[in-house]
């Protein structure tokens, strides 16, 4: 099969031809119709993922049909259209049979802890606790989306924070996964206050239901936070990952409030320093969030079937395996505001 390779941390990416993936007696292989390129994946070609070995293919936000059944797999056959969530369980521990999958101790993680999806086919492990179908009705450029970006989203601010209608959410970082928070604390009755250092991001931000948006310039974003929600945010989410966004997101919140935190912070950053002082004094509640178990996905389906959510909004365009390769590298400089999903049928 053709895949996007890479055989050094920050070195050159091609598409190459490479032996074909077979199932694991648990697994499935999944013919890829479309993957998302995700800040994760340039990560890991950079080098900040320790579980990554090389030659690398990178890739975990996928969506086909599956092309190969491991001997034991009991729920699904050649030909069924599923995505999978980038966290994969183990299907076995007290984590996984509890429906927590996202923090299973033996997870599995397609493009980072195995080859991933930049690829024509891809070997998924553990497939009857971490395949989700897909809704015909989801096409496939939308559904590479909710693997990753959505379902983190959805789970930070409704299985986390516990948004309810008519609180104040503040969201640093406008970019994929803060794009799809934005449309999940919307649709949850929220009113959004959108952060971010690219206008553009912010426009985008406003177009899907952003009551404020605040450009982060240098300024003191959470002051204006707190002007504009009258006297600070419910909830933050920093969907970034560096020390300035995880603490301005803690600094947005009122009394009492709740930091979800998203975006990874690599371990090139160190242990960010997160202010305590304020988490002490104003009782403010610090989670994180990892992912979302397949269990999970049929609430968020169903709101995206029904039009509530909607992850097509964020595609900004399809390419090819190449083209892929060529982005790759640039994701953390020069990627467009919305999510770029790449085609492997497509030359
Ligand atoms: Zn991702
Ligand atoms: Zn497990």
């Amino acid at each position: 099969m053709r895949a996007v390779v890479f055989e050094e941390f920050g070195g050159s990416v091609d598409v190459r031809s490479v032996a074909d993936p077979t199932p694991a007696p648990d697994g499935v292989v999944v013919e890829v119709h479309a993957t998302g390129l995700c800040h994760s994946d340039w990560h890991a070609w950079a080098g900040h993922d320790g579980g990554v070995a090389l030659p690398h293919v990178p890739g975990h936000e996928l969506v086909g049909p599956v092309a190969a059944v491991g001997a034991d797999v009991r729920r699904w056959k050649v030909g069924d259209r599923v995505t999978t969530p980038f966290v994969c369980g183990c299907g076995r521990c007290q984590w996984c049979r509890d429906g927590q999958a996202q923090v299973c101790p033996d997870q599995t993680q397609p493009g980072f802890t195995h080859w991933g999806s930049f690829a024509e086919y891809v070997a998924l492990r553990a497939a009857d606790t971490n395949l989700v179908a897909v809704p015909e009705v989801v096409g496939d450029a939308a559904a590479a989306a909710l693997g990753c970006r959505f379902a983190t989203a959805y789970r930070a601010l409704n299985a986390r924070a516990a948004v309810r209608s008519g609180e104040w959410v503040t969201i640093v970082g406008v970019g994929g996964v803060g794009l799809s928070a934005v449309q999940v604390a919307v649709a949850a009755g929220a009113k959004v206050v959108a952060v971010d250092r690219n206008p553009a991001a912010l426009a985008l931000a406003r177009s899907l239901g952003a009551e404020h948006t605040v450009l982060a310039d240098g300024h003191d974003v959470a002051a204006e936070v707190h002007d504009l929600t009258g006297g600070g945010s419910h909830v933050a989410v920093d969907a970034v990952g560096t020390a300035v966004t995880c603490a301005d997101a803690i600094h947005c919140l009122r009394r009492r409030g709740r930091h979800v935190q998203v975006g990874l912070l690599p371990g090139v950053g160190g242990h960010p320093a997160v202010p305590m002082d304020r988490v002490i004094a104003w009782e403010i509640d610090v989670l994180g969030s990892h992912g979302m178990a397949s269990v999970d996905y049929p609430g968020m389906l169903r709101l995206v079937e029904a039009g509530t959510l909607r992850p097509q909004a964020l595609v900004e365009r399809v390419v090819g395996l190449a083209e892929g390769a060529r982005l790759l590298p640039l994701v953390d400089t020069a990627a467009p505001v919305g999510v770029t999903v790449i085609d492997p049928r497509r030359s």
